[in-house]
């Protein structure tokens, strides 16, 4: 898809921390002359058909905008309907979610050089979100997988191995126990085996793909690993607290046919909500990622080199056990911008 410059842009702003990283950003993107224009968004939510909804002049916003940058959302405990990001993914059809995950300088943690980018199923499987009591004692969850959707996200991890340099995709499944559901995830990978001749997939079961991982993460430094909903979580997660330890750190993009939202890895903080510790990092990057994606990634490399910089000489907020504020810190990527 084709952006027209200055590129407008959908923002959430989010609950909690929300509130403060994305006036960090805003203030980022404007230091770094970003070409864009920000269209506040407020998704809601509200209740349709008994079902979460986002309110339809924010859908026809996003639609309109075709990409949106998103604070975190706070879900409510107990009140029985989907999750805000849940519904989000559902009503734009965001199939893929892209997260990458690296080390970065100045900030050692339990390796030195991870770079990981794993792409997750992001509409279907255990997140489906069916689930029936058979009666008080047994329960039961429906794990929905379709051709369609392991075709696009798997085409989609190709793609992405083409655009990232990366020689191999990882196709991660667990056929040997789900033989239906991962056994279709499997399937459609091989039938793709041919989709690109320069990218080589591989497969690999779950339980050795996390095994390998965590002991040896370079195997996986020239592949794009895909892997369905749960799966995709669940690594996407590990491969944070491998390569920084800090839900601040990590941002993800949530890849639909027509529209994209770009958001951080972590939700709305509230035990710090409020205070000026946030670390804006992962908004920033998600940001960054959504400048790649409109075609500006010169103004992406440039931000991304003065945050890390910025990182590298210690000025830093507390979850990566600096003591600068996120004004603090804000303040000293715009002074290298
Ligand atoms: P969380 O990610 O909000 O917080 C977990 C821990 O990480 C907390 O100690 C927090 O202070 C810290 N942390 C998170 N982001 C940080 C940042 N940018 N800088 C510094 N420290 C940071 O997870 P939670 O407490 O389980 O969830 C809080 C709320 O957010 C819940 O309502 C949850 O449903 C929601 N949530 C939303 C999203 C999303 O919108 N994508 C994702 C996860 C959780």
């Amino acid at each position: 898809a084709t952006f027209t410059k200055p590129v407008t842009v959908s923002l959430i702003e989010g609950d909690g921390i929300g509130i403060e990283i994305t006036a960090s950003v805003k203030k980022i993107f404007a230091k770094a002359g970003v070409p864009i224009k920000w269209e506040d968004c407020d998704v809601g939510p509200v209740i349709k058909n008994n079902n979460t909804a986002i309110p339809d002049e924010a859908v026809a916003n996003i639609k309109k905008n075709r990409v949106a940058l998103k604070g975190p959302l706070a879900t409510p405990i107990g009140k029985g309907h989907r999750s805000l990001n849940l519904t989000l993914r559902q009503t734009f059809g965001l199939y893929a979610n892209l997260r990458p995950a690296q080390s970065i300088k100045g900030y050692d943690f339990l390796y030195k050089d991870i770079d990981f980018v794993v792409v997750r199923e992001n509409t279907e499987g255990e997140y489906f979100g069916v689930e029936h009591e058979v009666n008080s004692d047994n329960v039961v969850s429906i794990k929905l997988i379709t051709k369609e959707a392991c075709e696009r996200v798997i085409k989609f991890a190709i793609d992405q191995a083409v655009k990232t340099g990366r020689k191999n995709v990882v196709v991660v499944h667990q056929s040997t126990v789900q033989p239906k559901t991962d056994g279709l995830f499997k399937e459609v990978g091989e039938s793709l085996v041919n989709y690109n001749k320069d990218i080589k997939l591989q497969f690999e079961l779950l339980e050795s793909y996390i095994y390998r991982s965590v002991k040896d993460p370079k195997i996986y430094h020239d592949a794009v690993v895909v892997a369905p909903n749960l799966y995709g979580d669940i690594i996407t997660d590990l491969n944070s607290g491998l390569a920084v330890g800090s839900l601040g750190m990590t941002p993800s993009a949530n890849i639909g046919t027509d529209v994209s939202i770009f958001e951080a890895v972590h939700g709305s903080a509230p035990d710090i909500a409020g205070k000026d510790l946030a670390n804006p990092s992962a908004m920033l990057f998600a940001g960054c990622m959504l400048l790649e994606h409109v075609g500006l990634s010169e103004y992406s490399e440039k931000i991304k080199k003065a945050a890390l910089a910025t990182i590298a000489e210690g000025i830093k907020t507390g979850d990566l056990k600096g003591k600068s504020t996120n004004s603090q810190y804000t303040d000293a990527i715009c002074a290298k911008l």
